[in-house]
């Protein structure tokens, strides 16, 4: 079998991106991009995906397809070196989902514990559309269909990964030796597998609108870090304070450097010794947001200029995930083929 290293992953065009998604996916993909260690790389736009859950409201996914493509190249996505596409351009990734569906039990997606949380926060417990119900066996499709060895997603995407290699496992055993085993690719740093949303819910996401988004201006993003989930119990400034489950420390703990405090707070020499200040007392909210905020908007400024920039030509970006598109469908057909080949269902 090949050894090629492969990587995949992708993102629903369901709104801008946001920095929970830099630091759980965006920000590795783009390190892996660039290191050379890798035959091919494969980042999908799931519009398909995206329709799951958003049925009734198709032009919502269709124009955030364009948002989404103009994150990803602002954070420096290449599509000379990754092959950047729309999944519904891709018919192959519908049929092999097909073939998998019969090798998944329906009290197995029951199970799983990502969508089970999406089903709720979704009011869906009484009306699952079928498709959002399954989607985890056509993303399984996708990892399978581009023979993806190296999945960077963030945490949730866990139990997906995991019913993705049952898949394998059990197609590989009826059928023979055909699909290739992914591995998923969690970020090293704790505070990045799940970045919790500006007012302190678990998870950053577009669906539930805690988000700051890649794109936010610099005065939308500075409001949002002073409106901050905190310690509610830490009221005045010399009142003892506490880090877990204070947001703004969590975001501190995904994105400042040592240097960021010789920088800007040269009082202190990097966040333990921050962090020891809040929790003796004396050390005031306000002062910890106006550092995050100087971090955040570091990191943010460069990508906001460089999406301005491709903002000026959407045809170009139309062209690019055509072209990706059509790169994409060229090798998901392979796997397809090899895939009947083995089924014994590739008749004439
Ligand atoms: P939706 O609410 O529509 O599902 P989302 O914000 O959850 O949107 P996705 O497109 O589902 O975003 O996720 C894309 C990628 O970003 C996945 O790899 C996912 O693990 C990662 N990701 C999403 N939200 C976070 C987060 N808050 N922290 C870390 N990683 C995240
Ligand atoms: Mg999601």
């Amino acid at each position: 079998m090949m050894s090629e290293k492969i990587i995949l992953t992708a993102d629903r065009p369901t709104g801008r991106l946001h920095i929970g998604h830099y630091v759980g996916s965006l920000k590795r993909r783009v390190q892996l991009q660039n290191s050379g260690e890798f035959d091919k790389v494969f980042i999908m736009i799931a519009d398909a995906q995206a329709l799951t859950d958003n049925a009734d409201n198709p032009e919502k996914v269709r124009q955030n397809i364009l948002e989404v493509a103009l994150d990803y190249l602002a954070i420096g996505l290449d599509p000379e070196k990754s092959v950047i596409f729309i999944q519904s351009q891709i018919p192959e990734l519908c049929e092999l989902s097909f073939y998998y569906m019969n090798l998944v039990t329906v009290s197995r997606l029951q199970r799983n514990p990502t969508v089970k949380a999406e089903i709720k926060a979704r009011d869906f417990e009484t009306s699952i559309p079928v498709g959002f119900f399954t989607y985890p066996i056509s993303q399984a499709a996708d990892i399978t269909a581009f023979r993806a060895t190296t999945v960077p997603v963030g945490e949730d995407q866990e139990p997906m990964l995991e019913q993705a290699k049952e898949i394998v496992h059990k197609f590989n055993t009826i059928y023979g030796e055909t699909l290739v085993e992914p591995e998923i690719l969690l970020p090293d740093n704790k505070a990045c597998l799940r970045l919790p949303g500006i007012d302190g819910n678990a998870k950053m996401s577009k669906s539930l609108g805690n988000c700051i988004y890649l794109a936010d201006e610099p005065g939308d993003v500075k409001k949002k870090i002073m409106s901050m989930f905190t310690d509610p119990n830490h009221i005045r400034v010399e009142d003892p304070g506490r880090i877990e489950g204070n947001t703004v420390f969590t975001y501190l703990d995904a994105f400042a450097l040592d240097d960021h405090f010789a920088r800007y707070l040269p009082e202190y020499k990097n966040l333990d010794e921050l962090k020891e200040h809040y929790k003796r007392g004396g050390l005031g909210d306000v002062k910890v947001k106006k550092f995050l905020n100087h971090i955040l908007q570091e990191e943010l400024e460069p990508i906001r200029n460089r999406r301005k920039e491709y903002e000026k030509d959407p045809a170009a970006i139309y062209q690019m995930l055509h072209d990706g598109s059509i790169k994409a469908k060229r090798a998901a057909e392979e796997t397809l083929s090899e895939v009947k080949k083995s089924m014994g269902i590739n008749y004439f």
